[in-house]
């Protein structure tokens, strides 16, 4: 994933040549060039969620120390199930469980592209639920993917940011 933005890219190899998110005019690319990094190392810096109620039927996911822009996540639960609000990019079992607790996810929606974020890894690990963009990209496309079983995504419509 991208260090600057903390957008998950497919699984490869090696690093993408580029992040469209941080090349795009409104986001950068920092001073020492395209940084890229990994959940596991995400991991092994530290770096863990915090599950807060803000209210009655909405938590707050976060992670601490922040990453990327310092994205957070808002679960709204209701009776048809748990909708993710935006998304964050550190994924890991305690979070995974600790959700399952609470009745999982049954969609993940995303209000713009600093929140991509993991939300294909938060798919696959809420049995493949919807993850779905409520905003059109440049190129005109919303974006809307399915995770794999390998965590892959599969975009429904050609779209940029998800190549
Ligand atoms: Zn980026």
């Amino acid at each position: 994933m991208c260090r600057t933005c903390g957008v998950q890219f497919a699984q490869s190899h090696a690093p993408p040549p580029r992040c469209p998110i941080c090349e795009d005019e409104r986001q950068y690319v920092g001073w020492n060039g395209q940084q890229w990094t990994t959940l596991d190392d995400l991991v092994a810096e530290g770096r863990r969620n915090t599950i807060e109620e803000l209210e009655p039927g909405l938590l707050q996911i976060a992670t601490r120390p922040p990453v990327a822009i310092g994205q957070r996540a808002l679960i709204a639960q209701t009776p048809a199930g748990n909708v993710m609000w935006d998304c964050v990019s550190l994924v890991d079992e305690e979070s995974i469980q600790a959700l399952r607790a609470r009745g999982g996810l049954s969609a993940i929606a995303i209000s713009h592209p600093h929140f991509y974020a993991s939300m294909a890894t938060w798919s696959a690990a809420s049995d493949d639920c919807r993850s779905t963009s409520t905003l059109p990209t440049r190129s005109g496309c919303s974006t809307s993917a399915r995770a794999c079983a390998c965590g892959r995504l599969k975009p429904r419509r050609s779209c940029q940011a998800l190549r």
